[in-house]
């Protein structure tokens, strides 16, 4: 579904990403793990060209990225992305936050934009909140709120970066639960997380990079009681 071959991308002098290959497939859930400023972020913005490649192709269900216009924006609805911090919009209810792509990107009328909002909002357990600002809510409910406006777009796939890392540690697990589910629903998924629990239990695939390289690439059981780079024993020492 999501294809990347040769991809490299500088920011001047730093080569942030070196001749990245991966392959995700339809339904596929891949966790990419890694040093900080490995580029995982950059990854992720590259898949939705929020950031500009170098050289290399990403193709998106068949269609490669193109670099502009209206074929991008379309292209674009297709990933969804949930960020670190939870970048609703604030002067904006929860439930006008879900409508909003609806209405502007995928022109759907605004009654079933509701319909769908509030059947989303009920989905991540935030049905009850719809009529609040996001500054109202908690960093996990705002977050949750993230994830159905994502959903909202009916998007191919799924891109986490760092989703729980900015919230409290009660409401990580709320956020991931949410995540869990949507795997199970069999939705392609792209997630940078340090959440080595739900690695394990959510992931078909570990992908680790170090230094714009991805340096390995294994099922989650494999890579955590057997990485084979030294980065990966490495890096796996520090945070388990
Ligand atoms: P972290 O775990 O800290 O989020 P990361 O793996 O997501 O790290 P990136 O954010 O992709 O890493 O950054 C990779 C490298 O690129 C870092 O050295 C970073 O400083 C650099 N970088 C990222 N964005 C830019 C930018 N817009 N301009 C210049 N350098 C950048
Ligand atoms: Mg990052």
């Amino acid at each position: 579904l999501v294809v990347l071959k040769s991809v490299n991308k500088h920011f001047g002098a730093l080569h942030v990403l070196q001749d990245i290959d991966l392959t995700i497939a339809r339904g596929e859930v891949v966790v990419v793990i890694g040093p900080s400023g490995s580029g995982k972020s950059t990854l992720c913005r590259a898949i939705n060209r929020l950031e500009t490649i170098d050289s290399g192709t990403i193709v998106l269900d068949g269609k490669p990225l193109p670099d502009e216009g209206k074929e991008l924006a379309r292209l674009r609805a297709d990933v969804g992305m949930v960020f670190q911090s939870f970048n609703l919009f604030a002067h904006k209810t929860v439930l006008e936050n879900v409508m909003l792509g609806q209405v502007k990107v995928r022109k759907t009328e605004k009654k079933k934009a509701e319909e769908k909002a509030r059947k989303l909002l009920d989905r991540v357990g935030v049905a009850n909140q719809a009529d609040k600002y996001p500054a109202q809510l908690s960093g996990g409910q705002q977050q949750r709120v993230a994830i159905a406006r994502a959903l909202a777009m009916e998007p191919k796939v799924m891109l986490f970066d760092e989703p729980t890392s900015a919230l409290d540690p009660e409401m990580i697990n709320e956020v991931l639960e949410v995540m869990q589910q949507l795997a199970r629903d069999g939705m392609t998924m792209i997630v940078v997380t340090h959440e080595m629990g739900f690695a394990r239990s959510a992931a078909n695939r570990v992908v680790f990079m170090a230094d714009g390289r991805i340096v390995e690439e294994a099922v989650p059981d494999q890579f955590f009681s057997n990485p084979r780079s030294d980065r990966a024993k490495d890096f796996l020492s520090k945070i388990l």
